[in-house]
C-alpha cells in the first residue's frame, strides 16, 4: 500500500478525498431530493393542480422548464399529473382513487397502478372526465415531448450514473442511483401511501388522509395530506403550531418579490384587503 512518501504518511489526505468525494454525493442527493420535491409541490401539485397562485406566463414557463430539469429522467407530465391528481381528490380512498393505498398490497403496486393511468393520460389513450380538466392546465407541448421522450430521459440517467462514477468513493453508493431515476414517482408515491394510511388526523374527513410531524418537513409540507384533503384551496397546508410547509413558506418569499401572486384567499386577512383596494 501507498501509504507513505519519504515517511511522510497519506492516509489522512486519502482519507480526506474520500471525505469530500462523499460529501459531493450527499450534496447531489440533497439537491436533488429537495428541487425535484419543490417543483412537485410548488408547481405540478399546488399550480398545475390547483392553481393557488397566479404567475405571468414567461415566468409559468420558467418554473415549468426549472420542474423538467430538476425531475430529469423522471419528469412528470403536468397536465396528466393535474388531471390525475384533481381525480384523487374528488374520489379520495375510493375504488375510483388512481392511488389510494387502502386498495394495493404493497407501494409498489399502488406505483405500477398509478403509471398506467398516468402514461393513459399522457398518450391520450385515457380521456379525462371533463370535469377534471374544466379548470386551468399548463401545457408547454414542445418541452412535454422533448421531456417524456425516451432519449431525453436516458441523457439524465447517463448524467446522473456519470456524477456517481467520479464521486462515489466505492460501489455501494451506486444504490442510490434508482432514487434519482425514478425521483419523481418515488416521491408521489411516499406522499400517497404514507399520507393516507400513517400518521394523525386533524379533521374526521371521509377519506383516510393523515399527516405526519416533524419528518414531514423532509417530504415539504406534502405529508399533511389530511390538512390538505379538508381545505384543498389552501396554500398551507399546516394548521398547528407544531407544523410547518416548507413549500408554502417559499411561495409567500415568492408572493413578497412578485414572482408569482399568491391568490388572496392565502393571503393573511390584513392582506386580503389592502389587494381589495
Ligand atoms: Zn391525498
Ligand atoms: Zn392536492
Amino acid at each position: 500500500m501507498f501509504t507513505t512518501i519519504n515517511g511522510v504518511s497519506l492516509q489522512p489526505y486519502f482519507k480526506f478525498s474520500i471525505l469530500s468525494f462523499m460529501t459531493a454525493i450527499l450534496l447531489f442527493f440533497t439537491l436533488h431530493w429537495f428541487l425535484s420535491l419543490f417543483f412537485h409541490s410548488f408547481f405540478l401539485h399546488r399550480y398545475a393542480s390547483h392553481q393557488m397562485y397566479t404567475a405571468k406566463p414567461f415566468v409559468e414557463k420558467i418554473i415549468y422548464f426549472l420542474t423538467w430539469f430538476v425531475q430529469g429522467s423522471s419528469f412528470l407530465v403536468p397536465r396528466a399529473y393535474a388531471v390525475m391528481h384533481r381525480m384523487h381528490h374528488a374520489y379520495s380512498d375510493t375504488e375510483k382513487d388512481p392511488h389510494s393505498p387502502h386498495f394495493f398490497k404493497d407501494i409498489w403496486h399502488m406505483m405500477m397502478h398509478t403509471a398506467r393511468i398516468f402514461s393513459g393520460f399522457v398518450t391520450g389513450k385515457n380521456i379525462p372526465d371533463a370535469e377534471f380538466t374544466k379548470e386551468y392546465l399548463p401545457v408547454w407541448d414542445k418541452l412535454d415531448k422533448f421531456g417524456h421522450n425516451n432519449i431525453t430521459r436516458a441523457f439524465f440517467v447517463v448524467g446522473y450514473i456519470a456524477f456517481y462514477y467520479f464521486f462515489a468513493p466505492n460501489p455501494w453508493w451506486y444504490l442510490l442511483l434508482p432514487i434519482h431515476f425514478f425521483i419523481g414517482p418515488i416521491q408521489g408515491a411516499v406522499v400517497n401511501w404514507f399520507g393516507h394510511k400513517m400518521g394523525y388526523r386533524n379533521y374526521n374527513i371521509e377519506d383516510h388522509s393523515k399527516n405526519t410531524t416533524p419528518w414531514g418537513v423532509l417530504l415539504m409540507g406534502e405529508l399533511f395530506q389530511n390538512n390538505h384533503h379538508k381545505d384543498k384551496d389552501n396554500a398551507n397546508f399546516a394548521r398547528k403550531w407544531y407544523e410547518f410547509d416548507l413549500t408554502f413558506f417559499i411561495m409567500r418569499i415568492l408572493h413578497v418579490l412578485h414572482i408569482i401572486r399568491l391568490k388572496p384567499v392565502h393571503l393573511p386577512q390584513q392582506q386580503q384587503q389592502q389587494h381589495r383596494q
